[in-house]
């Protein structure tokens, strides 16, 4: 048996779906454990691509199970196109399982947060507006009970449950952002043709996650968004309504925390980040448009361009102890393949004093100052390297300094988009 976590170790897009796809050639389960359809992976399989919202990224691999676990949130609608999209070009999605309890995007979550969104203006969290915050909101506040995956196979139910949701819902549909009421039946009509099609997905998935448990299963959980968006460990309030972090895992999803063997932090060779909130090593000028340009950093989600800057060793240090990270997957190495000289940040001073890990408060985090140091680039193409010893030294000397500010060592290097071009130490 062996249980690994893969979780983003910075704000998310580290290329945990190429890992993920990675792994799962030898796993029997992948489960995604939080989030929802704002999550966005990249695969590329024999040079066709292949965006996943929803779905783990185990699916393109025939022999293993996929399961969206009770801790994620669900949108039918998205998910019926994500299977039609994946069975129109070959994979029949037959491994696929969706946890009784996941909860469900509906479409008066993706309402509600567009008005309020709308609403908040210049002070925008920045959302995916795919409804993921209401949907865990109403998870949170447990009355009127919100509907569940399992709920989607029963018609009744599913009406009735939309109707006590938009009894109060209308109340602020109407008295606080001045709109329409939404018709519960038009909801209902909306959502039901595609719970049918959905619902026969849905299992026990605390007890699929058990049983392989206790069957010896390779299981891998993956984990979407990154640490940093963690809705407790990450820079709030602009961060998301779930758990990215390795122990996001154990949450609804039936695992238990010592069952975990390997937890391995996905790190982008740079920094990015979507949307509103610090982001100390940013580069807003040439440096930053080049790291966004050679790593195509617009999102899989939503197109927006993402912000760029250069690796931050706290961040990566700091979610490395958050996540218990037991090695790293270091990904778009190649990115940086043009440059003379690559700038890492070793630290933030803040008030005269230098630090290596985070400080929580996000104002205090928006006063630090990071501290660089330059290395020397390699400035040749990385893509076709298949083994650590064959890295210009530059490059290795680079990976050497992210294991160090880590203080975790690096097990996969990642030189490219695709499957092959990666380094398996
Ligand atoms: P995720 O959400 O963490 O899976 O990341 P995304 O899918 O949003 O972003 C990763 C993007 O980078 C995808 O388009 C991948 O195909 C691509 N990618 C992954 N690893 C590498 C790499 O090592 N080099 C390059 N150039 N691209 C990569």
């Amino acid at each position: 048996m062996s249980v690994t976590v893969v979780v983003g170790g910075q704000w998310g897009d580290e290329g945990k779906g190429k890992i993920t796809d990675i792994l799962a050639a030898d796993t029997d389960l992948v489960v995604r454990y939080q989030g929802g359809s704002n999550a966005g992976h990249t695969v590329i399989v024999q040079a066709e691509e292949f965006k996943l919202h929803l779905i783990p990224s185990g699916i393109l691999r025939e022999d293993c199970m996929c399961l969206m676990g009770g801790g994620t949130v669900i949108d039918p609608l998205v998910l019926a196109e994500e299977i039609g999209n994946l069975q129109a070009r070959g994979y029949s999605c037959d491994n696929l399982r969706v946890s009784y309890t996941a909860h469900v995007v509906m479409p008066y979550h993706k309402h509600i947060e567009k008005l309020a969104e709308q609403a908040r203006g210049r002070d925008s969290i920045g959302t995916t507006l795919r409804g993921i915050g209401p949907a865990y909101t109403d998870k949170t506040r447990r009355m009127p009970r919100p509907v569940r995956f399992r709920d989607l196979s029963d018609a009744s139910q599913l009406r009735k449950l939309i109707e006590d949701q938009l009894t109060e819902k209308n109340i602020i549909v109407q008295h606080k952002y001045g709109q329409p009421p939404l018709s519960a039946e038009q909801v209902f009509e909306e959502i039901w043709p595609v719970a049918q099609k959905v619902s026969s997905y849905a299992v026990d998935g605390q007890r699929l996650v058990q049983d392989a448990l206790r069957g010896e299963r390779r299981i891998v959980f993956e984990g979407a968004q990154g640490t940093f968006l963690d809705l407790d460990c990450g820079t709030y309030p602009f961060v998301t309504s779930s758990h990215p972090v390795a122990a996001g895992a154990c949450l609804g999803t039936g695992l238990g925390p010592t069952a975990i063997d390997e937890v391995i932090m996905i790190c982008k060779a740079y920094t990015t980040r979507v949307g509103a909130g610090v982001l100390p090593t940013e580069d807003e000028g040439e440096g930053g448009q080049l790291l966004r340009d050679r790593g195509q950093e617009y999102g899989t989600t939503t197109g927006r361009p993402r912000r760029c800057g250069w690796l931050d060793g706290v961040v990566v240090r700091t979610a490395a102890m958050l996540n218990g990270a037991t090695c790293l997957a270091i990904t778009k190495l190649d990115v940086l393949d043009e440059l003379a000289t690559i700038p890492v940040c070793i630290g933030y001073e803040i008030d005269g004093v230098m630090l290596d890990t985070m400080p929580s408060w996000p104002d205090d985090l928006e006063k630090v100052r990071p501290v660089y140091e330059e290395l020397p680039g390699w400035q040749q193409p990385l893509g076709q390297i298949t083994a650590r010893e064959e890295l210009p030294a530059a490059a290795q000397a680079y990976v050497e300094r992210i294991e160090e500010l880590a203080a975790v060592p690096a097990k996969l290097i990642s030189v490219g988009p695709s499957r092959e071009q990666t380094i398996h130490i």
